[in-house]
């Protein structure tokens, strides 16, 4: 099920349903592409056509930001909860060390990806991942044969957006994980190296708030959200 938000889909699934979805396409070892959607992304879209082909062709656009919800619920759709790409990340982490999944981590400054490793097989016992490179590595064979060494499932790419989801649609056919997941910053959270909101902004919708009072030149992100709304609700 999928709603559009000025032309860039966004898909209603909740954790538990992609995750499931998400096994079972392995099982199939049918490719799949999971992109985190936010106002600023299709906002962004508007006046760069390739990046919306790029959102639109991914199989999963997660409803990540807040303000996606909102402009669902102010429209009357469909997509009701929102899906983090972080979050759907862990879930995919606690689904794929319960069904023997491999996974590999590749992106963040060099030792990130190795950090978070270690968090995530502290929280996720059993959990296998096979493999991990740093995102700055620039030698195109020494990434595929990294990548391919231990025919991970999955995969998850921390190189930023949109050169993650560049990356995922220029190599998904060439290598062996099934899954792939473009994550941003997701590895330096969960290495440690930085902080997410507290739990109490979260809850709330409000991590932007709390990005803005720490990182205040970032507030042009910000005035991106009611342009978004007042965009969507115009259409
Ligand atoms: N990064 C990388 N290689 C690069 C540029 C960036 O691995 O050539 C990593 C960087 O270390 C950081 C992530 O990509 O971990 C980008 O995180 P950011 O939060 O800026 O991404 P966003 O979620 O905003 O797209």
């Amino acid at each position: 099920m999928k709603e559009t938000f000025l032309g860039v889909d966004v898909c209603g699934y909740n954790y538990d349903e992609l995750a499931a979805i998400l096994l079972d396409n392995i099982e199939k070892n049918k490719k799949s592409f999971l992109v985190a959607i936010n106002p600023e992304k299709i906002m962004k879209a508007q006046d760069d056509e390739k990046l919306k082909t790029l959102l639109n062709q991914a199989d999963y656009q997660i409803p990540d930001g807040f303000g996606v919800i909102l402009a669902s619920k102010l429209k009357g759709g469909q997509v009701k909860s929102r899906v983090t790409g972080i979050d759907m990340m862990m879930k995919i982490c606690e689904v794929a060390a319960t069904h023997n999944k491999r996974i590999f981590l590749y992106g963040g400054k060099p030792g990130i990806a190795d950090a978070a490793k270690v968090e995530l097989e502290k929280l996720y016992p059993g959990i296998q991942i096979v493999g991990t490179l740093n995102g700055y590595e620039k030698e195109e064979q020494v990434i595929l044969n990294t990548i391919n060494e231990n025919s991970p499932h999955i995969i998850f790419v921390a190189l930023g957006s949109p050169t993650q989801e560049y990356w995922i649609v220029n190599h998904m056919d060439s290598v062996s994980p099934i899954i792939f997941q473009g994550v941003g910053g997701s590895f330096d959270v969960i290495s440690g190296n930085l902080k997410r909101a507290p739990r109490f902004f979260q809850r709330l919708g409000l991590e932007w708030f709390y990005r803005l009072l720490k990182e205040p030149w970032r507030w042009k992100r910000q005035v991106i959200l009611p342009m978004f709304l007042v965009r969507v609700l115009r259409k």
